[in-house]
């Protein structure tokens, strides 16, 4: 998608500067700096970034006769552009009947446990979630009060949260709202959040997956009550890898699985031979 070198630079300038953004002027050097080259076409790597990502340019708060260029995430598709303001009662229902009646969080159901259930957004509208059946489970009130006060626990990292859920693959979201938290414990359930996988996906493997590119993540526990709580923190991290972490995950586990078979002929081998 953003394939060549020079324009993953910008994005990763305007990324690192999105909370105090630059000048064209000082994008150009910051990514010279950068690339080593100093004949960058700008204009045309923000052009072909702006078909993935919303980069306005905006009047710079101190200097308003300055223009600075503020990534602020992920275009959204035509379907977004026409997202629904409400939930449709038919989604309401197909929701229920996709997860059986009961709570994706705990499972229990109102007939058997005699627990309310309600509507939730998987992604809060607030950080850029639909009305769409694919954004919406049911949860009994008690886990829905829980996650309420998640986020109201994680309100000032909400621009992060946002951020993070912008981003085109499960590793750099995961990552990227680990590094914006570095050195803090962060709960399963927002990695989760920010993982965006089907059924809630699962945030320890793709966890290891960090830790092969050379992160260090401490995992610890806890009971709360009934909760059993697990959190992540960030000690220290690698830079991306230039083709992206997917591919390179990908390319571990292909080692991985063939050192795995050279062993097994080894052994075939050698007890062949006794
Ligand atoms: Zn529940």
């Amino acid at each position: 998608m953003v394939s060549d070198a020079e324009t993953r630079a910008v994005y990763r300038v305007l990324y690192d500067t999105r909370a105090t953004p630059l000048t064209m002027g000082e994008i150009r050097e910051r990514v010279s700096s950068l690339t080593g080259k100093s004949n960058l076409q700008l204009d045309r790597r923000l052009r072909s970034l702006r078909t993935f990502f919303l980069v306005p340019a905006v009047r710079d708060k101190d200097h308003r006769q300055r223009f600075v260029y503020a990534l602020e995430g992920w275009k959204p598709d035509a379907d977004h552009r026409t997202a629904r303001k409400t939930i449709r009662a038919s989604d309401r229902a197909l929701t229920f009947h996709t997860y059986g009646n009961r709570c994706a969080a705990c499972g229990r159901t109102p007939k058997d446990d005699h627990v309310k259930l309600v509507i939730d957004h998987k992604v809060p509208l607030e950080l850029g979630g639909t009305n769409e059946p694919d954004n919406l489970q049911p949860l009994c009130e008690e886990d829905n009060h829980a996650k309420q006060a998640l986020f109201a626990d994680h309100e000032e990292n909400a621009e992060a949260l946002r951020v993070s859920l912008s981003l085109p693959d499960a590793h750099l979201r995961i990552g990227e709202l680990l590094k914006s938290m570095a050195g803090v414990e962060v709960p399963k359930e927002l990695i989760a959040l920010v993982a965006r996988e089907e059924n809630h996906g699962d945030p320890t493997k793709r966890m290891r997956e960090l830790r092969a590119l050379g992160w260090k993540i401490k995992n610890s526990r806890r009971k709360e009550g009934r909760r059993s709580l697990s959190f992540y923190r960030l000690e220290s991290w690698e830079p991306w890898p230039p083709g992206g972490p997917k591919a390179a995950i990908a390319k571990l586990e292909h080692a991985r699985k063939h050192a795995r078979r050279l062993e097994a002929q080894a052994k075939a081998a050698a007890e062949e031979g006794t």
